[in-house]
């Protein structure tokens, strides 16, 4: 059912929309289109490396403490959706977009966002485990430290690792470096690490595809236990993963230029038993892909 409601803006405070140097509309002007608190209103967005178009006019919402998975074949620009949802692509030079995406009802792009504190309140683990070449516990207070949050530095390290179901495994070996763990381990110290500087969402893109079947598990059992607390992004080639652990999943697909369009976006049940666009069955159902 299609509700239409303000938007309650939770999460971020007026004095907190300042220091990330907004100007805008506050969210609870805004319209959403989804039942509950949105995070992020994706609208005509459009995206391009150069003069080649990766995204066209994709629109969608993204609801507060879920799961949402972007899916679609190879090259259909899902990372590039996933990490203009941080500014992570402002690093690449030939980048430039067209339209909007509000978080909070906060234009990330818009004139004056700082894209550290940006990159702060939306977190991202990547498909490899890259822990920093340091201590398991280096690894987790080194982002309090560089963002100066205060408080018992021990603490938040136990906090991080308790939240990303690592601290049994490690908390006697905190001094070890994080490169000597399993694959698995890695990634949830990663996790571990994204935690620590209090985000409030955490983008991921393909993070179980460099593990086996049970660290995949494990992650997977993770994210649907982080989604208490925290907004959830994941890009995934794997679309039973996407079936176990999305709440709503969002379904990309290349045009005939090559630029990636939204094709279809609902709740993930009904993405996979009903879908609404033929595309979408066929590639559900291995027709392509
Ligand atoms: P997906 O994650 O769905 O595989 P990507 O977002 O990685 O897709 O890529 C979408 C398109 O954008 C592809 O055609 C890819 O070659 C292109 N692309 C991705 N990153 C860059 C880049 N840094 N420079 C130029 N083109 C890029």
């Amino acid at each position: 059912m299609v509700v239409k409601m303000a938007v309650e803006d939770t999460r971020v405070s007026e004095r907190e929309r300042r220091l990330m140097g907004a100007e805008t509309v506050p969210a609870s002007e805004r319209i959403a289109r989804l039942d509950g608190e949105i995070v992020f209103d994706v609208d005509h967005f459009n995206a391009y490396y150069g003069t080649f178009r990766a995204l066209y006019d994709v629109g969608f919402q993204i609801p507060s403490r879920k799961i949402t998975a972007l899916i679609g074949p190879s090259g259909c620009g899902k990372s590039t959706l996933l990490r203009c949802m941080n500014r992570m692509n402002d690093l690449i030079t030939s980048f430039r977009h067209e339209g909007s995406m509000t978080y909070h009802g906060i234009d990330l792009y818009e004139r004056g966002v700082d894209p550290v504190e940006v990159r702060r309140r939306i977190g991202m683990v990547f498909q490899k485990p890259n822990p920093f070449p340091k201590s398991i516990y280096e690894n987790i207070a080194f982002g309090p430290r560089v963002n100066g949050i205060k408080g018992n530095m021990d603490e938040m390290v136990e906090r991080s690792l308790r939240a990303a179901a690592l601290w049994d495994e490690v908390k006697d070996k905190l001094g070890q470096s994080g490169l000597a763990l399993s694959g698995g381990q890695q990634q949830r110290l990663c996790i571990a690490r994204a935690l620590a500087v209090q985000p409030d969402v955490i983008l991921m893109d393909e993070p179980c595809s460099a593990l086996d079947p049970i660290a995949t598990l494990k992650i997977e059992d993770l994210m649907k236990e982080l989604a208490r607390d925290y907004t959830i992004v994941i890009v995934t080639h794997n679309m039973q993963q996407a079936a176990r652990v999305a709440d709503h999943t969002a379904f990309l697909m290349m045009r005939p230029d090559r630029a990636g369009e939204l094709v279809e976006f609902g709740d993930t049940d009904t993405l996979f038993t009903t879908p609404r666009d033929k595309r979408t069955e066929d590639y559900i159902t291995g027709r392509f892909g």
